[in-house]
């Protein structure tokens, strides 16, 4: 019974970093969250902590890169509750051999590509049968500036020499699929967005990040949390739109 009032959301990546503080924010916001995570232990681990804090948190498996660990989270949901409410597609990765145009190691692209933009692709898929049950579905992708095409076209950006070929590819695919899955769902209840969280401390940047983990979830908590009137197939940083 409770299960059909409280909204259901599932977070990939949600062991720790930004995804894991996306998740404790919908856990406090009242949702039920699915702590997706490929690591068991890691993923069980995060759900006790969640739970401790009162949030009612449920860990998994989903490691975006195995198709059937994809397709059984999504038989177990619709088993379980008969429906997903919101899906942030958070799992991301970078790659030591990643590196600019003349130099990233070929390798390293396509396991960036193949985590960041085929993953959500995967996960999207499998999850949209169970979004379309839902009376409000959110669909957030956890994208980057990197991933802007007109910032990387800009010298004089913040950022300007971060050319890292595939990550910044992976997020630009990240922010195609917004823009066309957004499309194709206009005219139904389901919003599909991109956040951009900002350079944040995580793992990910060897804690480089001048953002705490709590402001890096902040845009993606929002788009996930939109009312009905809210935009769809946008790209957004907690500031404002963000440029495609
Ligand atoms: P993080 O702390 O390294 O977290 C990444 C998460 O993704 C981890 O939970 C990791 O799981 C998970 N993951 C990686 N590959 C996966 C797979 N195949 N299947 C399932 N989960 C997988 O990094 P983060 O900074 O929080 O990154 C979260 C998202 O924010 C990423 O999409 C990233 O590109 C994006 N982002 C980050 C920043 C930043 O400054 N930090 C800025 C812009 C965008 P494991 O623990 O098992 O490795």
């Amino acid at each position: 019974m409770v299960e059909e009032l409280k909204r259901i959301a599932l977070v990939t990546g949600a062991n720790k970093g930004i995804g894991f503080e996306v998740t404790r924010s919908l856990g406090k916001a009242g949702l039920i969250v699915l702590v997706g995570a490929r690591n068991r232990e890691l993923g069980e681990a995060a759900t006790a902590t969640l739970t401790a804090e009162g949030i009612d948190a449920r860990y998994v498996e989903v490691d975006v890169v195995r198709q059937a660990t994809i397709e059984a989270a999504a038989s177990l949901i619709i088993a379980e509750f008969g429906r997903l409410d919101i899906l942030i597609n958070n799992a991301g990765i970078n790659d030591t051999g990643d590196g600019p145009p003349s130099a990233a190691d070929l390798g390293a692209v396509r396991r960036v590509i193949e985590t960041n933009f085929l993953g959500a692709v995967a996960v999207t898929q499998a999850m949209l049968p169970l979004l379309r049950k839902s009376a409000a579905g959110r669909v957030v992708n956890v994208s980057s500036g990197l991933g802007s095409l007109k910032w990387n076209a800009d010298p004089n950006w913040e950022f300007a020499a971060v050319k890292l070929l595939g990550y910044c590819s992976s997020k630009a695919a990240l922010n195609m699929l917004t823009i066309q899955l957004a499309y194709e769902l206009r005219g139904t209840t389901i919003k599909v967005n991109a956040s951009n969280p900002g350079y944040t401390a995580t793992d990910l940047n060897g804690r480089q990040g001048y953002q705490t983990v709590a402001q890096g979830a902040a845009e993606t908590v929002r788009l996930a949390l939109l009312p009905d009137d809210g935009p769809t197939g946008g790209f957004f940083e907690t500031s404002g739109p963000d440029p495609w």
